[in-house]
């Protein structure tokens, strides 16, 4: 075995989510023809038009006389061009956003974007000083626990919860009484909608996150992977926001695309400078074919409107089958409380007085042949002890129906036991 350096060490740990996955993938895998109902994937659902969409898409690139041109070729590591104005256009005139080809750069899926900003904007400074990378509120996505190369840097604040006790729901806020945003931030990441609580911070909250940042001239990535135009997986209304330090990350995953690594940034000519040039260092570009699919779809506005007639109602009517679920189901007795539902493919449950943890809850589901997904690796960068990190589970609404009820009426039994 060769000598891993420090960094070596830490990016050959699974963090977060990915090292409960591999309990899950064996649990599945050896269980023996049982049949699990499986509320952790985080893979989209294949619904068939979206499928028969981007089979179209690839039709008309095989059939064009681009398609050597798109796959037989490097291209620039900014993007691929049509792709770019695809979206300008899209954004412009949807939004009004004043966007020209400078203030884009198309990356390998969205997560690269985090890790881009997370090293490019947090870590050291020559002079020494630790910039942070600012999460404002937690549980927020997994994924940010294993972005900065100084993981010190990662650092996230307890929000404040609004309790709905009579209807067994709650809301998290950001809790700007804690939040520090200050000279040691490097930047801020949040998603919005949010994975895994389902969640969406007002434009309001934003702004005044984003004032906070501005400040210090930190950039803001908002991580966009769930919201409109596409995959419109938001069930409340809300805007993308626009501003000098905001950097809007759009992801095509959850519109279909998960395999072809297509995210976007948006942002201002400078931060996209910065973003480019590490991209160009650590891996060129994003793949071509799925770029030129991407611009053919979004060009023709069809991926924006089977986002909002095909995805955003598969999952709206899952979250409320799970809602109604639950309410039929759960004990009223019982302080079990679900989060709001504004948008993402999760539901978040929180058990304000579970006598256990929510890794004990999620094996005991497991032998009920339920499996979900522990709360705890959802609270990246939290340093605190807060017992309400082992209280919540995320449930995926990527199953059908029956099952999402059938798994309500198992984790009744568990919890009752
Ligand atoms: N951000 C959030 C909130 C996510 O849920 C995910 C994937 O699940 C990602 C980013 C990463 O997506 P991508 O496939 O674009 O890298």
């Amino acid at each position: 075995q060769p000598q891993l350096s420090t960094i070596g060490q830490q990016m050959s740990h699974l963090t977060g989510v990915r090292a409960i996955m591999k309990d899950i993938i064996e649990t599945l895998q050896s269980g023996g023809g049982r049949d699990f109902i499986d509320l952790s994937a985080g893979n989209p659902v294949i619904l068939p038009e979206i499928e028969q969409m981007w089979r179209d898409c690839t039709q008309d690139l095989l059939a064009s006389p681009d398609y050597g041109e798109v796959v037989c070729r490097y291209g620039s590591s900014q993007g691929y061009q049509p792709l770019i104005e695809a979206v300008a256009n899209d954004f412009n005139q949807r939004y009004g956003a004043n966007l020209t080809p400078r203030n884009i750069l198309i990356t390998p899926g969205s997560q690269s974007i985090y890790f881009f900003a997370a090293n490019a904007f947090g870590g050291y400074t020559a002079g020494g000083n630790l910039k942070k990378v600012v999460l404002p509120l937690c549980p927020d996505y997994t994924g940010y626990g294993g972005v900065s190369l100084v993981p010190e840097a990662v650092v996230s604040y307890k929000p404040s919860l609004e309790i709905d006790e009579e209807n067994h729901r709650f809301k998290y806020r950001p809790d700007f009484s804690q939040l520090q945003i200050d000279d040691t931030t490097g930047c801020v990441i949040f998603s919005r909608p949010c994975n895994p609580t389902g969640n969406v911070l007002s434009d309001e909250e934003v702004g005044k996150i984003a004032g906070l940042a501005a400040s210090y001239e930190a950039p803001v990535f908002i991580d966009s992977a769930y919201a409109p135009p596409f995959p419109a997986l938001n069930f409340t209304p809300m805007t993308p926001q626009f501003g000098d330090n905001l950097v809007h990350c759009l992801s095509l995953s959850k519109a279909g695309l998960p395999g072809e690594r297509v995210g976007v940034a948006i942002a201002h000519e400078d931060i996209i400078n910065v973003l480019q040039s590490f991209q160009t260092n650590a891996c060129i570009h994003s793949s071509r074919y799925g770029q030129a699919i991407a611009a053919r779809a979004i060009a023709s506005g069809q991926l924006a409107h089977l986002s909002e007639s095909v995805i955003r109602p598969h999952y709206q009517r899952k979250y409320a089958v799970l809602a109604e679920a639950l309410q039929q189901e759960m004990p009223k007795h019982l302080s079990w409380f679900l989060h709001a539902g504004e948008g993402s493919i999760f539901a978040w449950l929180w058990f304000r007085d579970l006598p256990t943890s929510d890794r004990h809850l999620y094996n005991e589901l497991k032998q009920a042949g339920v499996i979900v997904v522990p709360g705890e690796p959802f609270f990246p960068g939290l340093q605190e002890d807060w017992p309400h990190k082992r209280q919540c589970l995320r449930i995926s609404l990527t199953a059908p129906p029956e099952a999402l009820v059938q798994a309500m009426k198992r984790l009744r039994g568990v919890v009752e036991a």
